[in-house]
């Protein structure tokens, strides 16, 4: 038994991967281990995952950041959920939310079935939570008495990525005691079981190791290239393969700021729109095989133009991707995390969040000696293979629910042999009842029943009632009044995001 212990760890990769993960090994094992990140000068980030989710705020208050040096370093804003345009049946007005609050009373009755029995003419979502009216009003999250990352209505956040990786340089480095290096790894230096013993670099000789948690991005330069773990393609499920982003000025200075993500579907793929406090980051996820990067472009300039008049926008991005996930994440003595362990499409905006779950993973269950080390990672390969199976499937659901028929990519995607097995059974069941917290029961969830109702029913979803919720109507009723009231409350009590932003910007946020 290999009885050498966990002392030295080091990170490869600069983008927010490589700093979540040295940040929260660091906060939580920073007297026991000495965490190095090793970024390439050469090799800039991907540097467009710009909208995350509520899970954000328990990470960054974990690494002993404050909520309002965060939001104005990364130019920051809230996000409360997104909002889907065009994704039903293309036709106009055709759009629903999906909020981060629980639906009122959730799990305590059949909230879906007394939706269907009586108030079928009032959206889902509006009906069962109050946030879809501050996200249609514009509201902020909190007000400015409201302590650092607690929330009025649940939040997460819309941010420039680039800010946010030097913001959590500067953390890491003054805060927590993380090694920096830039240089570029050329190679690995392998002990004689396999292990990784030390990463070739270029200026700086051997840097040795007793873990190797690669965040190189889509090249994986650890376990892809070096261990030869390949990425399991889900083209076949999911089509998107391509990118375009550009960042987008606003019309005015005191122009809104949007509370979610707007997703609008388009003819083969969809955009995305994401407002900061000083612009918008704006981007088309495309299928390649469904639609040329001129088609792509143009479509991209029409909706910049249709929502906002701005005609000269800068050339935007491209960025192709491989839909698809890692066999392994954990091989011998090195993790990864990020896109290095798999990528599929930034609907629901689901890469940061796993991030964070696996940074928090690694850290939790973080082996002393060696010796632990394949047991831990037995754990966190099952783990992780459950989430990418989860995340594939929830995003499926958006496409396999829609009934837009303008391209075969959206014809497609409902096919039966590009739905996985397990999708087809729940949408099955849910013919005769809601989904439910039963139907998601492993530690390992990624998304909650809650989520699967908003986009079913948020998208027309046709099943019958059940019968055990007939039987607590005025409960019901009970919960979508208080979801109601609730919004009129907090509707003139919240401010704006910019007049909030603002006023964090100047006077900051009261401790907790
Ligand atoms: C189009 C698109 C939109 C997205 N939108 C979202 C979103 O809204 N929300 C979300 O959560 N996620 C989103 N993502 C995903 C998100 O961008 C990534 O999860 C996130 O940026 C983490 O990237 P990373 O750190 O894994 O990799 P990268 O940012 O690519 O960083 C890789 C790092 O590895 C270093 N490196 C590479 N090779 C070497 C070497 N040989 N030696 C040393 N260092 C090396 C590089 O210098 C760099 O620092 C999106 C992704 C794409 C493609």
């Amino acid at each position: 038994m290999d009885s050498s212990l966990i002392q030295q760890i080091v990170v490869v990769g600069g983008g927010s991967a490589g700093w979540l993960t040295a940040g929260l090994i660091a906060a939580d094992h920073g007297g026991r281990v000495q965490v190095t990140l090793i970024e390439s000068p050469d090799v800039a980030p991907n540097g467009v995952g710009e909208g995350t989710w509520p899970s954000m705020r328990y990470t960054l208050r974990r690494i002993g950041v404050l909520e309002s040096d965060f939001l104005r370093a990364a130019d920051a804003s809230f996000k409360q959920g997104s909002r889907f345009d065009g994704w039903v049946s293309g036709s106009p007005g055709d759009h629903y939310y999906h909020p981060f609050v629980l639906p009122q009373g959730f799990g305590e009755t059949d909230l879906v079935a007394h939706w269907q029995g009586g108030h079928r003419d009032v959206p889902f979502a509006d009906l069962v939570s109050f946030q879809p009216h501050l996200c249609a009003a514009g509201r902020a999250p909190k007000q400015a008495a409201t302590p650092q990352f607690a929330a009025v209505a649940n939040y997460g956040y819309h941010l420039d990525a680039g800010k946010f990786g030097a913001f959590l340089k500067a953390h890491c480095l003054e805060k927590l005691g993380v090694r920096y290096l830039s240089d570029h790894v050329v190679g690995v230096n392998s002990l004689d079981n396999g292990d990784i013993a030390s990463l070739q670099t270029a200026a700086h000789g051997p840097l040795a190791g007793q873990l190797f948690v690669d965040c190189t991005g889509m090249q994986s330069m650890l376990l892809g290239a070096h261990y030869g773990v390949p990425l399991l393609s889900q083209k076949h499920v999911l089509f998107n393969d391509s990118a375009l982003a550009v960042q987008v000025p606003y019309p005015q200075p005191d122009s809104p700021i949007a509370s979610t993500t707007a997703a609008t579907a388009q003819h083969a793929g969809w955009i995305w729109d994401i407002g900061l406090p000083t612009r918008r980051g704006i981007g088309h996820v495309y299928s390649s095989a469904h639609c040329s990067d001129d088609q792509a472009e143009n479509a991209l300039r029409a909706y910049i133009l249709a929502s906002s008049g701005q005609d000269d926008i800068a050339t935007p991005r491209k960025i192709g991707f491989s839909p698809g996930y890692r066999a392994r994440f954990w091989h011998r003595n090195c993790v990864a995390v990020g896109l290095s362990s798999g990528f599929i499409e930034p609907l629901e905006a689901s890469a940061l969040a796993l991030v964070e779950m696996a940074a928090a993973a690694i850290s939790d269950a973080l082996p002393f000696e060696r010796a632990g080390m394949d047991i831990v990672a037995r754990r966190f390969n099952a783990d992780f293979t459950y989430r990418w199976e989860r995340v594939i499937e929830f995003l499926k659901l958006h496409y396999v629910l829609s009934r837009r028929a303008d391209s075969d990519f959206w014809i497609g995607h409902r096919q039966a042999e590009s739905i996985p097995e397990r999708l087809r059974e729940l949408l099955q069941l849910w013919r005769h009842r809601a989904p439910a917290r039963s139907d998601f029961g492993s530690t390992s969830e990624v998304f909650p029943a809650a989520s699967y109702q908003y986009i079913l029913y948020g998208m027309g979803f046709e099943g019958s009632a059940s019968a055990r919720g007939r039987d607590h109507a005025g409960l019901a009723d009970e919960y979508f009044r208080e979801a109601a009231q609730l919004a009129a409350r907090m509707l003139p009590a919240l401010p704006d995001n910019r007049s909030l932003l603002a006023h964090i910007a100047r006077h900051g946020l009261p401790s907790i």
